[in-house]
């Protein structure tokens, strides 16, 4: 055995978890800039609880809530130029994967007066300010991993950065703050912590204590199956996508992703479909993709989750994500790629080649949609 765990990331988990650690903010200094979306942190009841507790504490905050969806290069730039003018101690991140991974960006930003693109060289002068992450959605994990993924223009794709000091110091998991999030989106989010599992239990990255965490995962997905097809979310299922979203994240933070996220990132950038439903139409042909390569681990999932086929599970798929998207000739092409360009392929059970990769899509996305 050979392998390294870490999570730099002190995670409080439970209903009232802000209210009964509040003191905590103090440990960060006596100015909070709050990095969030449009509607997030007010709708999930988060940024209230946040505030009430900065007020609390005597902390003086300031609140920048116009991070995008997918957020970019220029939109992080705003966000740490604003942290710093502000001299700001520390960041609080609210939100979804969007506000949780800008939050990192205006971290390393609001202490290093460098362009965003320099981000990528994931080596900065000065440490990056300790951010404190509160989900609203069960899919990221990001409040629990190093990674930070923007949208490159440049590029046109989605890159992350990160490094040991982009770890959250501190996550806030509370429930209560995803049940105002939609079905929809709540189906989707709960489909990328699914993937962050699967991918990293077949991926050539994994190892014996990220398996053991998918493992849990993934099972846990499973006893969710039937609530998430019924649109029956009551607060003990949300605490178990939220519980199966963490682990989640620390499975990617020593796994990184593999072929799912490296294509989906075409179908969010060019089509705009939300990440984690990107990825849960990818998975039938994952799975099928990589049998040969990780036959033993794949039975293993489908046993977790009470299936006894892989097309049974993209069965209830396809009935979870309903998809009407079909892809030219040429978007396969450029999709394919791109796909080639992210280092996340290389980790891949099986060995990807571009040609493959357009096989996958043609048969998710080409023959008639599904
Ligand atoms: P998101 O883009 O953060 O949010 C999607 C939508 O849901 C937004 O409109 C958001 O509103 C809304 N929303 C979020 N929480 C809500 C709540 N409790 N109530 C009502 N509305 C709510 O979605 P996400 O899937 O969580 O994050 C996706 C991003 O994370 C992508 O950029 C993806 O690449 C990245 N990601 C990061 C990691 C990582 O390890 N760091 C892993 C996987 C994916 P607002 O606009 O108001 O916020
Ligand atoms: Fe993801």
């Amino acid at each position: 055995m050979n392998f390294k765990f870490m999570i730099g990331t002190k995670a409080l988990f439970g209903k009232g978890c802000i209210e009964s650690n509040k003191a905590i903010f103090k440990e960060f200094g006596k100015k909070a800039f709050i990095v969030t979306g449009k509607n997030s942190a007010k709708a999930s009841g988060a940024l209230g609880d946040v505030v009430e507790a900065l007020k609390e504490c005597g902390i003086e905050y300031s609140i920048y809530d116009r991070v995008l969806n997918n957020p970019t290069l220029e939109n992080v730039k705003e966000g740490g130029d604003l942290a710093r003018e502000f001299g700001a101690d520390f960041i609080v991140g609210i939100g979804g994967g969007s506000p949780l991974d800008a939050s990192k960006a205006v971290a390393v930003l609001a202490s290093n007066n460098i362009d965003p693109v320099d981000l990528y060289k994931n080596v900065f002068e000065n440490k990056p300010l300790p951010i404190i992450a509160i989900p609203t959605t069960a899919g990221t994990g990001s409040e629990i991993t190093p990674y930070s993924i923007l949208t490159r223009n440049d590029l046109k794709t989605k890159k992350s950065f990160g490094n040991e000091d982009t770890f959250p110091a501190v996550a806030f998991l509370d429930a209560r703050y995803t049940e105002s999030m939609s079905y929809q989106t709540t189906v989707d989010t709960a489909m990328d912590a699914f993937t962050h599992s699967l991918e990293g239990y077949l991926g050539r990255r994994s190892t014996p204590v990220s398996d053991i965490l998918a493992i849990e995962a993934i099972r846990i997905f499973g006893e969710c199956i039937e609530n998430l097809l019924n649109n029956r979310l009551d607060f003990e299922v949300r605490e178990r996508l939220l519980y199966m979203s963490m682990l989640g994240g620390m499975v990617i933070s020593h796994t990184g992703t593999t072929l799912i996220h490296g294509l989906g990132y075409s179908l969010t950038y060019f089509k705009d479909i939300p990440h984690g439903r990107a990825n849960g139409y990818l998975v039938r042909e994952y799975l099928k993709y990589n049998y040969e390569a990780a036959g033993e681990k794949i039975d293993n999932v489908l046993k977790l989750l009470k299936m006894s086929s892989i097309d049974e599970l993209g069965d209830i798929i396809d009935k979870l994500l309903p998809c009407d998207l079909t892809l030219s000739k040429e978007e396969m092409e450029m999709y394919a790629g791109l796909a080639m360009q992210q280092r996340s392929i290389t980790s891949n059970a099986r060995t990807v080649a571009e040609e493959d990769l357009r096989e996958i899509l043609r048969k998710v996305f080409n023959d008639g949609g599904k």
